[in-house]
């Protein structure tokens, strides 16, 4: 054994990640860990930079900034709507990610910071930007990709069958509703909406 961290190796990962209040938001255990092809930019880079050369059994807190993380928080890159301006159908909730189209029809998606009676603020920041990031990891184990691995750039189960792409590093809509309001009793409430 002792195979390390590289580039071109398939790594399994328990990890936790806390931000600096100490709130748990997003995981992924043992017995479910996180696969990501290294050098392939699966996840976060800078938490990638971290884990170069650990061998499995290795634990290490990873603790990034945020522009090592999900960016610097960009108070421009919020906007206000009037609620006319959205679809009458559409139930509002603090926190729900409304996937926005603009005239060039390119979508992105902005979750909504505040409602007033008329007005809706969005914010297209990432939920996670300006906040440092803290992990705590563990290699649970490396391997090398198959060439075919290394040609789709991401790792394959051991059945062969593709991963989701839920395997990421990837703070969902349902993470942000339970990071704003810290209930979890809804389903995830994602709706589309296109504003012009
Ligand atoms: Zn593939």
């Amino acid at each position: 054994m002792g195979d390390m961290v590289k580039e071109g190796a398939v790594v399994s990962l328990s990890y936790t990640l806390k931000l600096a209040n100490g709130d748990v938001v997003d995981y992924s255990e043992a017995d479910d860990p996180l696969e990501y092809l290294h050098g392939a930019e699966n996840i976060i880079p800078g938490l990638e930079q971290q884990l170069l050369g650990l061998k499995v059994g290795d634990e290490k807190d990873v603790e990034l900034a945020p522009a090592e993380g999900y960016g610097v928080y960009d108070p421009e890159d919020v906007e206000v709507v009037e609620r006319k301006e959205l679809p009458k159908d559409l139930t509002l909730k603090l926190g729900m990610v409304l996937a926005i189209s603009d005239e060039d029809g390119s979508l992105s998606e902005a979750f909504v910071r505040e409602i007033t009676p008329n007005e809706v603020k969005l914010d297209f920041n990432h939920p996670l930007a300006g906040q440092r990031l803290f992990f705590k990891v563990k290699v649970l184990g490396v391997r090398e990709a198959s060439e075919e691995e290394l040609a789709h750039g991401h790792p394959h189960g051991e059945d062969g069958h593709h991963h989701d792409d839920d395997d990421e590093f990837d703070f969902d809509d349902e993470d942000y509703e339970d990071f704003l309001d810290g209930d979890d009793d809804d389903d995830i409430n994602v709706s589309k909406t296109h504003l012009n």
